[in-house]
């Protein structure tokens, strides 16, 4: 008996071998093949190169990358999934990007507003950041900062800060996405005393976290005004020779652009141009200040721009020439700047503000629309961080970063277009789930990678250190100051331009 069955196993085995290989290829006989996570119902918003909106669609993601979108019934055809997420009612889209931040200055948030630059610089963030920033400070505030944009549906930021390897370790422990840069700038700060020292940090930095999955090191000189010219050729042979992102600030206020025409006899992106600072590597926050032949260079060298239209309206630096930029088909992305001049890190109401923005100051109410918007914080955005084969929208074969997003508040109802609820009604708590990377980082609302009570206690705390050390001198204020580092005797007068 036993030998007749190993026959007919033997006889049988190579026809199921013959089944199975036939059918796998045809794909409809054959069972569906495993995936890590399904995400299923709902409406996907794919931000594809077609713009497809697929009503009951479905996202399938293995290996932290997106295999299939389409509708539920076919993905669920082809693959079954050993986690499954039901975002029935809803809409699935690509996780925002928010492309201008100075993440540990949440905890600066609030400190000082409805100030001009000079005051609110000179007075209060400079001796703050003097007093304060430590790596200890630079983790507590960039945890608070990446729970707050995890909450908010952002999955991936581009920063500029000090102290960037403790934020690139604690950005990737959350699971988050980062391009994320070291700030070089021409006086001692807190982690790095000179421009040799900056630049061995950033040499260490970027060979360091050049192949993580989510975190881009990059090189982050402050703005042209900050950064001499030969500090600029350094880092422009820098990002040569590495392949580095470069992050700076750009025309952003017209103190800048006037003190740039005096030293250097021609405005920001025009000097930059001039000296080869303007490449395919380059993310310039603000360009507040740039006329069309200034633009044109900018799309001809691929610099990606990022608007941060609240942050420049509470500093009244003036309106960036949005419309414009679209017209030329700039990589444009939209970020919130740090949240100490915003005061919040959330996409949707930049989104909204974008929109919104360039009507009033244009007097054209079909500028900047809410498709455009949403296009500034998800695909091309990505575009401007240079991530564009990686995230910023649903297509097969990019990382698996997306978010689900509740359409059933009072203030959502009822429902006729998205993309128009998507930019003019939703906030950053109708975000219900947000994965990247394929990972899922907070599920209905709870966050999964970040403790949200520690986090708050740890802000409350730094709070009252904060609050100290700037108190006058009395007791209290003497006491702080004797624990706090010494601001550098030159930092205020240098820095006067500098804001986060
Ligand atoms: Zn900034």
């Amino acid at each position: 008996m036993q030998r007749r069955q190993m026959r007919l196993l033997f006889f049988a085995l190579p026809l199921i071998a013959m089944v199975i290989h036939r059918a796998a290829p045809a794909g409809s006989a054959a069972a569906p093949a495993p995936v890590d996570l399904l995400v299923r119902g709902g409406t996907v918003v794919t931000m594809d190169g077609a713009r497809r909106v697929i009503d009951d669609g479905a996202v399938a993601v293995k290996g932290g990358k997106i295999v299939a979108v389409g509708t539920r019934a076919e993905v669920e055809r082809r693959f079954a999934a050993r986690e499954v997420i039901d975002a029935t009612g809803r809409v699935v889209m690509p996780g925002l990007i928010n492309g201008h931040t100075h993440v540990p200055m949440t905890l600066f948030r609030g400190l000082a507003d409805d100030l001009d630059l000079n005051e609110w610089l000179t007075k209060y963030i400079f001796p703050a950041e003097a007093k304060n920033v430590t790596e200890e400070f630079v983790r507590a505030g960039t945890r608070l900062g990446l729970a707050e944009m995890i909450r908010g549906g952002t999955t991936t930021y581009c920063d500029m800060y000090y102290f960037e390897d403790a934020i690139a370790d604690e950005t990737a422990r959350a699971g988050m996405r980062g391009v994320l840069g070291e700030t070089v700038i021409d006086f001692p700060v807190a982690d790095n005393k000179t421009h040799e020292e900056a630049m061995a940090y950033v040499e260490r930095f970027v060979a360091k976290w050049k192949n993580n999955k989510l975190i881009t090191p990059a090189i982050a000189p402050h703005a042209p005004y900050t950064v001499s010219e030969a500090h600029l050729r350094n880092i422009r042979e820098f990002s040569r020779r590495t392949g580095a992102t470069v992050v700076i600030h750009v025309a952003e206020t017209r103190k800048e652009v006037d003190d740039i025409t005096r030293d250097h006899g021609a405005s920001p992106f025009a000097y930059l141009a001039r000296i080869g600072f303007l490449t395919d590597k380059m993310i310039a926050a603000h360009g507040v200040f740039a006329n069309e032949e200034e633009i044109a260079a900018i799309k001809r060298a691929g610099v990606g721009v990022v608007h941060n239209p609240q942050s420049n309206m509470k500093l009244a630096s003036g309106v960036a020439p949005v419309p414009q930029y679209l017209k030329a088909d700039v990589s444009l992305g939209l970020g919130t700047d740090g949240a100490a001049s915003n005061n919040d890190l959330s996409m949707w109401e930049e989104m909204d503000t974008a929109a919104k923005l360039h009507k009033l100051t244009s007097g054209d109410p079909k500028v900047v629309t809410a498709l455009e918007a949403l296009e500034m914080a998800t695909v091309r955005g990505a575009r401007a961080l240079h991530l564009d084969g990686v995230t910023g929208s649903l297509e097969t074969g990019k990382r698996a970063d997306l978010i689900v997003v509740d359409m059933d508040d009072l203030s959502q109802l009822p429902l006729y277009n998205v993309y128009s609820h998507l930019v003019y009604a939703t906030k950053a708590a109708d975000v219900r789930t947000v994965v990247v990377e394929g990972r899922v980082l907070m599920r209905d609302r709870r966050l999964l990678t970040l403790d949200e009570e520690s986090i708050k206690r740890e802000a409350r705390a730094w709070r009252e250190r904060v609050a100290r050390s700037l108190a006058p001198a009395g007791p209290a204020g003497a006491a702080a100051e004797a624990g706090a580092k010494r601001p550098p005797a030159r930092k205020t007068p240098r820095r006067k331009n500098r804001r986060g």
